[in-house]
C-alpha cells in the first residue's frame, strides 16, 4: 500500500530581466488543493492520473507552487516559498513511502542559484536515504549535480513547444511505482555538453533536436532506458551549471546508460551550429511584410514572457508606426500603468498613455499613443495547451490608427492565442500579429500565416545569446565563447547505494 507524497515547485527565470520576482508571483496549492490539477495538462495531473489507476496507492498531496517565467526570485520570496514547501513536506513525510516532485528546473533566487538542488537535498534529508524520490522536469531546466545526487529517477519533457506536460508526469509516476513494486535499482548517466541552443531547429516536430529526442524516446520504448531525455537548459538562466545535457536512467546497467548518453551527446555537439536563432533585422522584416499578402507573424522572442522577459517591449510597434506600416496590427504588451489609465477612463474613452518601456527601462523607451479603449477585462483565462488558468491582471484592448494592442498588467505566458481570445480579439482578423514567444504550436499561427519572422529586437530573452552578457555560467560555452572544446565524459548517479 504505497503512500506517495506529491509536491511541485515550478518557475523559470531570466537573469537578464531587471525586475526581481517575488512570492506573490506563485500560485500556491496546499494539501488537497493540488488534486485540483486533475484533468489539466500538467505533470502533477499526469502523475495523479497514473496513481489514480491503482487502488492501493494513497496520495499525500502536499504543496504546489507555480509561477510564470520572470526575473530572479527575491531572497525574501525564496525564503518564504522554500520554507512553506519544506514545512509541508516535513509534516507528511512520516506517512510516505515515496516522493514525486514536479519541477521546472530553471529557477534562480537571490542568494541561491540552485533552488531545486536546495529543495531536493532538504527533502532527501527529511525523507532519509532509502525513500525513492522521482522528479519531472522541463527540458529547459538546469539539472544540477546536487539535484542528481538526491533522486532515484526522473522524466523530462520530450516536446517543444511543450505539449507533453501530463505525459511527463505520468512517465515519472510509472517509474516511481516501478521502483517501489519491482525494487528497481536505477542508475542515472549524465553527459554535459558545453552548448546553449535556440532557434527553429529545437521544434521537436520538425527540427534536428527532435530527431535526437526521438532517439531518447526509442531507448525508453525499447526498454534500454527507464527514462531518457536531452535537457538544453534555459539560456537566460545564468547559473553555474547552465549547459545542455543528456540523461539516461537505466536499471542497474550503468555502462549501457553511459554509452547511450555519450552517443546522444556526441550527436548533439555538431548540431549546435544549426540550433541557433536565425534573426531578421526589424526594418527588413517590415519592408517585406508591407508587400506580402499576409497575414504574417512577427515573433518577438527577445521579449518572451514565457522565457522570463518583462513583456513591455514596444520596439516592434514603434518601428511599424515609424515605417508607416498601414495594415491591421495586433500586439500584446505588459504595461500596468496604461491598463490602469484605460480602466479609469472606461470603454469608449480616449486615453493618452505612455505605452510600454516602463519595466525594462535599460532596453526600451515609452512611446506616447492616444488610443480608444475598445474593451476592458480582469485579464483571466485559460491557456490553450495546458488548460491551466492565467491572471494577467487588469487588461485593456487599446486601438490607435491601424494598431490593436492588448495591454496587460502582469506577465503571463503568451505562448498561445488564449489572451487574445479572452479579450475578444482573434489573431486571424489581422494582417500582422506580434507574438512574444519564441515558438507556438504549429496550428496556432504557422498553419495559416504566410510567414513567421523571427525579429532581431532587444530583450531579456534575445536569441542572440551573445548580446545578453552572461557572467555566472561555466565557461567556455558555445556560442558565448569562440574556442570551446567538447571533451565528454559520463557521470553516473546511483541512488540505491544509499540504501
Ligand atoms: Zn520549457
Amino acid at each position: 500500500m504505497p503512500q506517495i507524497l506529491i509536491a511541485e515547485c515550478m518557475q523559470e527565470i531570466s537573469s537578464f530581466n531587471p525586475l526581481p520576482s517575488d512570492y506573490d508571483y506563485f500560485h500556491i496549492q496546499r494539501g488537497v488543493e493540488l488534486l485540483g490539477q486533475r484533468g489539466l495538462n500538467s505533470a502533477v495531473a499526469g502523475a495523479l492520473a497514473v496513481f489514480g489507476t491503482r487502488g492501493d496507492v494513497t496520495l499525500l498531496p502536499c504543496y504546489g507552487a507555480r509561477s510564470g517565467s520572470a526575473g530572479l526570485l527575491s531572497a525574501a520570496g525564496w525564503q518564504r516559498l522554500s520554507g512553506e514547501l519544506l514545512d509541508a513536506v516535513a509534516a507528511r513525510i512520516a506517512e510516505a513511502d515515496a516522493v514525486f516532485v514536479s519541477l521546472h528546473g530553471a529557477m534562480g533566487a537571490e542568494g541561491e542559484l540552485d533552488p531545486e538542488g536546495f529543495l531536493l537535498s532538504r527533502i532527501r534529508e527529511i525523507a532519509g536515504p532509502a525513500m525513492p524520490i522521482v522528479i519531472s522536469l522541463d527540458l529547459h531546466g538546469i539539472l544540477t549535480d546536487r539535484m542528481l545526487r538526491q533522486v532515484d529517477g526522473l522524466a523530462i519533457y520530450h516536446t517543444y513547444p511543450h505539449v507533453d506536460f501530463a505525459d511527463t508526469g505520468a512517465r515519472a509516476a510509472r517509474l516511481l511505482l516501478d521502483i517501489i513494486d519491482r525494487r528497481l535499482d536505477p542508475v542515472i548517466a549524465r553527459v554535459t555538453i558545453p552548448a546553449l541552443v535556440r532557434g527553429d531547429e529545437l521544434i521537436t516536430r520538425t527540427g534536428c533536436y527532435g530527431d535526437l529526442i526521438r532517439e531518447a524516446q526509442r531507448l525508453e520504448r525499447d526498454r534500454v532506458a527507464l527514462a531518457a531525455g536531452i535537457m538544453i537548459g534555459n539560456p537566460f538562466t545564468d547559473v553555474p551549471e547552465l549547459c545542455s545535457q543528456v540523461l539516461i536512467v537505466a536499471e542497474r546497467d550503468g555502462e549501457r546508460a553511459a554509452a547511450e548518453a555519450m552517443r546522444l551527446a556526441q550527436e548533439f555537439w555538431p548540431l549546435r551550429h544549426r540550433m541557433q536563432g536565425k534573426l531578421i533585422a526589424l526594418d527588413r522584416a517590415i519592408a517585406q511584410a508591407k508587400w506580402m499578402a499576409g497575414p504574417v507573424v512577427f515573433t518577438d522572442a527577445a521579449d518572451a514572457t514565457s522565457s522570463g522577459a518583462t513583456g513591455d517591449s514596444n520596439v516592434i510597434l514603434a518601428a511599424l508606426r515609424e515605417a508607416g506600416y498601414s495594415r491591421r496590427v495586433l500586439a500584446q504588451i505588459v504595461d500596468p500603468q496604461a491598463a490602469r489609465a484605460a480602466h479609469e477612463a472606461g470603454v469608449g474613452a480616449q486615453v493618452t498613455v505612455q505605452l510600454g518601456g516602463g519595466l525594462d527601462r535599460g532596453r526600451f523607451t515609452p512611446m506616447t499613443v492616444t488610443a480608444t479603449v475598445e474593451s476592458l477585462s480582469r485579464g483571466c483565462g485559460r491557456f490553450e495547451t495546458g488548460r491551466s488558468g492565467f491572471d494577467a491582471g487588469p487588461t485593456a484592448v487599446l486601438a490607435f490608427d491601424n494598431f490593436t494592442v492588448v495591454v496587460i498588467s502582469r506577465t503571463v505566458g503568451l505562448v498561445d492565442r488564449a489572451l487574445y481570445w479572452a479579450n475578444g480579439v482573434d489573431p486571424q482578423d489581422f494582417d500582422l500579429i506580434v507574438v512574444k514567444c519564441p515558438h507556438t504550436e504549429y496550428r496556432m499561427y504557422d498553419a495559416w500565416v504566410e510567414k513567421n519572422f523571427n525579429i532581431d529586437a532587444p530583450g531579456a530573452t534575445s536569441a542572440d545569446l551573445r548580446s545578453l552578457g552572461h557572467t555566472i555560467c561555466a565557461r567556455p560555452i558555445y556560442p558565448l565563447d569562440a574556442e570551446v572544446k567538447f571533451d565528454p565524459s559520463p557521470v553516473l548517479y546511483h541512488a540505491p547505494r544509499r540504501r
